[in-house]
């Protein structure tokens, strides 16, 4: 089956990173269209996965955008459109991996009559998108695609909420290779004296900078946790949110935290880095659609404490496989820090519990046969 992905994105965040993982098995017959240039097509091409940019002209529609706003753009998209449906006759599957990407490639499923596929990785609500674009991306769904993979449960809801067709949808979580995550002792020793960080207890935060992902809350926590507890934030401001990065810079510094938090900026080494901490945090402050951080702390064996709302309540039990604590609140996130701190054989015993369930449950040779095999009923159709 031959299939072309599209993407709007030239920079790698979770959405792309979980299309690697999707694409990886149709290598040999399969092309990544993106809509930006970026290191997102450098990942690609490092997987020998085939990869294209389909335009060099930015696309303007932003989250937030109105109906007139929305209508201007797909005036801009005409070439890219013209260009996707030229492609799109040479694969059977149209697989759409965003909503720019579900906009054009509605239409070029229209045109070319192949089907569509959208990998739904948000929550489609009010909290992250415009009414407009809630309606687009809900109508285009309903009307164009024959199967909407929703990344959680929470991920399904809201779209059908917001009036999408249940019987579209199917679950699919984000797969993950066990192996990636195993690193070595002597390794994580020498990249914790690297950073400075030996005889501290580490608080790792994987994410781009981002309100909503809530670094602030994290540094909030330090303030209330004993000296010895430091944190790394590792991420950039993918979408241009500086304003923020400058925020968090003068919390520090009004907190008196310049030596206990520190910017690592975009890595590629995440294994490493997690296993390196003691404690990984995800601090989002409105519900997360997946949360593949989460996930990937559970594989470094690393124990790891979740903001309770969407996605994160279907990967966390709570002292079962680690710790889930309610968003936007620093002083309940300091105190499960403050346990981990103290209680250290318990703690080891949910991350490693947590490792053995991670490892099956998100097995990425199970999700991509998943994933294979709605796509054959697609296929055949
Ligand atoms: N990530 C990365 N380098 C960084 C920060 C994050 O490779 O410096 C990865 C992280 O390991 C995870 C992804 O980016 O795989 C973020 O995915 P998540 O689902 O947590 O959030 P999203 O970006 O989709 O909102």
């Amino acid at each position: 089956m031959k299939i072309l992905f599209l993407d709007q994105s030239g920079k790698p965040g979770g959405a792309e990173l979980c299309l690697i993982d999707i694409a990886k098995p149709y290598c040999d017959r399969a092309l990544v269209g993106l809509f930006a240039d970026g290191d997102f097509k450098t990942l690609l091409e490092q997987n020998q996965i085939p990869v294209e940019i389909l335009t060099n002209q930015a696309i303007a529609v932003r989250k937030q955008s109105n109906l007139l706003q929305a209508f201007a753009s797909l005036g801009q998209l005409a070439p890219l459109i013209a260009k996707v449906v030229e492609k799109a006759y040479k694969y059977d599957i149209i697989y759409a991996n965003t909503q720019k990407a579900l906009v054009v490639g509605a239409i070029a499923s229209f045109v070319t009559r192949r089907p569509l596929v959208y990998h739904l990785h948000d929550i489609l609500s009010l909290e992250h998108f415009s009414k407009t674009n809630l309606r687009v991306a809900i109508n285009l769904a309903n009307r164009f695609a024959s199967l909407v993979i929703a990344n959680s449960q929470a991920s399904q809801k809201a779209f059908v909420q917001a009036g999408g067709k249940p019987e579209l949808t199917t679950v699919v979580y984000n797969g993950f290779d066990p192996k990636t995550y195993q690193t070595c002792d002597e390794d994580i020793q020498k990249l914790r004296q690297q950073l400075g960080l030996e005889n501290k207890f580490v608080v790792g935060h994987f994410s781009r900078l981002s309100p909503w992902k809530g670094q602030h809350i994290l540094i909030e926590a330090i303030a209330k946790c004993p000296p010895q507890v430091t944190a790394i934030l590792v991420g950039d401001a993918l979408f241009g949110e500086q304003d923020y990065v400058q925020q968090l810079h003068q919390q520090i510094a009004q907190l008196g935290l310049e030596n206990r938090v520190k910017f690592l900026g975009f890595r590629a080494d995440i294994p490493q880095l997690m296993a390196a901490c003691d404690l990984v945090t995800h601090t989002s402050t409105a519900p997360e659609p997946f949360g593949r951080v989460i996930v990937e702390a559970m594989l470094c064996g690393t124990p790891v404490i979740a903001a309770k709302a969407g996605g994160a309540m279907e990967l966390v039990e709570h002292g079962v496989n680690g710790f889930l604590v309610t968003p936007g609140e620093s002083q309940e996130l300091a105190e499960v820090i403050n346990t981990c701190v103290q209680e250290t054989e318990i703690t080891a015993t949910i991350a490693s519990q947590a490792r053995n369930i991670a490892s099956q449950r998100f097995d990425v040779a199970n999700v991509n046969q998943q994933i294979a095999k709605s796509l054959k009923v697609i296929g055949d159709r």
